[in-house]
C-alpha cells in the first residue's frame, strides 16, 4: 500500500518510508491510498475471535502487503499482550478500558505496535544505532520508552521539560535504563518539540547520525489504534447475544487531544465496523467543538486542564479528519458531534460516577462519560474510551473522591526504580554538542 500526504505534494511513499520519516517532507500527514472494507463474515463471527486474531485481520488489511504475514503476526501478538475489557457502567453506558499495557495509558497500543515495526524495517534495512528522538509532555515518552525498551539496533532518547511531568510519569520513562535515555530539558515542552525539530533540520547531525521521530502522527502509531474499536463491537455482541444489528450500531465517544484515537475510529467504520456515530468529547481546549458549530478552524494555544493529555490548541490529526472528508464540513457533521466540560464538570462528573456506581474514572474518561449520559439517547448503546489510569493522576482524583487511590502493581514497580535523566540545556548548540559526542 502506497501513502500520500495531506496536503497532496507527496504521494506514493512506501509504508517503511512513511513510518520511517513520520512527517511527510510537505509537513503534511501520510494516509493509506485505500481503506479496505472487510468482508460482512468477519463481523458476523467476530464475537468468536480473540483480541489478536481480530487485530490482525484489521493490521493485514492496512500492512499485509507491505509486512509477511508472520512477522506482522508477531508484532501484532506481542503489541498486544494485555486485555482491553468492555466493562458496563450505568444503564447503556459502557467503558473501553485502555488501561492495561505496560503504562496503564491507551498510547501503549500505538507505541507497542511502532516500536516492533520500525525495528522490523531497520533491521530488514540492515542499518544499526538508529537514534529514536521523542519529546513528551507525560504520556507519550512513557509509551514510546517502554515500547522500545531492549529493541536491538535502536536507541531513545526522551526530552521532557523539567517539573512539569507527574511524578508517575517521570519515573516511566526515567528508570528504564538499557537503550533508553532521559533528557531532562530545562524549559517547557514546546522547547522540547523545538530541540527535536531543529535536530531534524540539521544536515550535520543528519549526515553523522540516523534520526527517526517516534511522535502522534506517525501511521504506524495511529492506524494500530483502529484495533480496539473491534473489539469492542465483538465484546459488544457476546455480552448481548440478542441484540439487533441495529441495536449493536454503537456510539463511541472518545476523550480527545490530538484526534488520532477518534480518526482511527473513523478509519474502523470506514472498514465496515458498525457504528452510529462519534462524539468527539474535549476538556475546554474547544478548537474541534468550535469548528463543528461555526465550520471554522481557529487554533489558539492551549490552556491547563485537569485532563492534562487534552490540553491542545491545535490538534494534529484534524488534517487526517478533514482528508477523510474530503473538507466538506456537512459530512463531518453528520458524522461527528462534539462537546466541552470545564474542570469543574469533569470533577463532578467522576465525583458522581464514582458514587453512584463505584466505577472511578479518570479525568479524560470523566469526560468521555458525561458525553454519553448527555447525548445517549434512550435507546442507544453508548462506548467511551477509557484512555488512562485513574492512578496515573493520582493527587487530582484523590483529591477529587476523598479517599486513597490504589496504585497498580505495575506502576509501582516504576516508581521502584532509580531516577536517572541527564540535564539538557534548551539552547539546541548544547543538545547538538551532545548528539554529536554520542
Ligand atoms: C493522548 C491522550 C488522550 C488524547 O488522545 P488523542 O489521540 O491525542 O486525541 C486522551 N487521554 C489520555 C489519557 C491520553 O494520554
Amino acid at each position: 500500500m502506497k501513502y500520500y500526504s495531506t496536503n497532496k505534494k507527496i504521494s506514493g511513499v512506501s509504508l517503511q518510508d512513511a513510518v520511517v520519516k513520520g512527517l511527510a517532507e510537505d509537513k503534511g500527514l501520510f494516509m493509506p491510498d485505500n481503506i479496505k472494507r472487510l468482508p460482512q463474515e468477519f463481523f458476523d463471527t467476530i464475537e468468536t475471535l480473540s483480541f489478536q486474531e481480530i487485530a490482525y485481520t484489521v493490521a493485514d488489511a492496512f500492512f499485509g502487503e507491505d509486512v509477511e504475514a508472520e512477522a506482522l503476526k508477531e508484532i501484532v501478538y506481542d503489541t498486544l499482550n494485555f486485555d482491553v475489557p468492555l466493562v458496563h457502567v450505568n444503564d447503556n453506558i459502557y467503558s473501553l478500558e485502555l488501561y492495561h499495557g505496560p503504562t496503564l495509558a491507551f498510547k501503549d497500543v500505538g507505541g507497542r505496535f511502532m516500536s516492533r515495526l520500525l525495528g522490523y524495517f531497520i533491521k530488514k534495512q540492515g542499518e544499526k544505532n538508529v537514534n529514536v528522538l521523542v519529546a513528551t509532555s507525560g504520556d507519550t515518552g512513557s509509551a514510546v520508552a517502554n515500547g522500545f525498551l531492549g529493541v536491538e539496533g535502536i536507541h531513545v532518547y526522551v526530552l521532557y521539560p523539567k517539573g512539569l511531568v507527574s511524578p508517575i510519569q517521570e519515573c516511566q520513562f526515567t528508570t528504564l535504563g538499557q537503550n533508553i535515555t532521559a533528557l531532562e530539558v530545562d524549559g517547557t515542552f514546546d522547547d522540547c518539540q523545538a530541540l527535536v525539530k531543529a535536530a531534524f533540520m540539521d544536515e550535520e547531525l543528519n549526515s553523522k547520525l540516523k534520526l527517526t521521530s517516534a511522535n502522534s502522527i506517525n501511521v504506524a502509531r495511529f492506524l494500530p489504534q483502529s484495533f480496539y474499536y473491534f473489539y469492542a463491537y465483538a465484546q459488544m455482541k457476546s455480552i448481548h447475544p440478542k441484540l439487533t444489528a441495529d441495536e449493536l450500531e454503537t456510539v463511541f465517544c472518545v476523550p480527545s487531544g490530538n484526534f488520532g484515537n477518534i480518526t482511527a475510529g473513523l478509519f474502523a467504520m470506514r472498514m465496515g465496523l458498525p457504528v452510529k456515530r462519534f462524539i468527539a468529547a474535549n476538556n475546554r481546549n474547544d478548537i474541534f467543538l468550535q469548528y463543528l458549530q461555526t465550520s471554522e478552524y481557529k487554533p489558539r494555544p492551549s490552556v491547563s486542564t485537569i485532563a492534562n493529555a487534552m490540553d491542545v490548541g491545535d490538534p494534529s490529526n484534524f488534517a487526517r479528519v478533514l482528508d477523510l472528508y474530503e473538507h466538506s464540513h456537512k459530512a463531518i457533521t453528520s458524522e461527528i458531534s462534539g462537546v466541552s466540560y470545564t474542570d469543574e464538570q469533569i470533577a463532578e462528573t467522576l465525583k458522581k460516577c464514582y458514587s453512584e456506581t463505584e466505577y472511578l474514572l479518570d479525568p479524560h474518561g470523566a469526560v468521555g462519560y458525561r458525553a454519553l449520559e448527555e447525548m445517549l439517547q434512550e435507546s442507544e448503546n453508548g462506548i467511551f474510551l477509557e484512555t488512562a489510569h485513574p492512578a496515573k493522576f493520582l493527587e487530582t482524583v484523590e483529591g477529587i473522591i476523598g479517599e486513597k487511590v490504589e496504585i497498580p502493581q505495575k506502576l509501582q514497580e516504576f516508581m521502584k526504580g532509580e531516577k536517572k535523566s541527564l540535564p539538557m540545556s534548551k539552547e539546541f548548540e548544547s543538545f547538538k554538542k551532545y548528539l554529536l559526542e554520542l
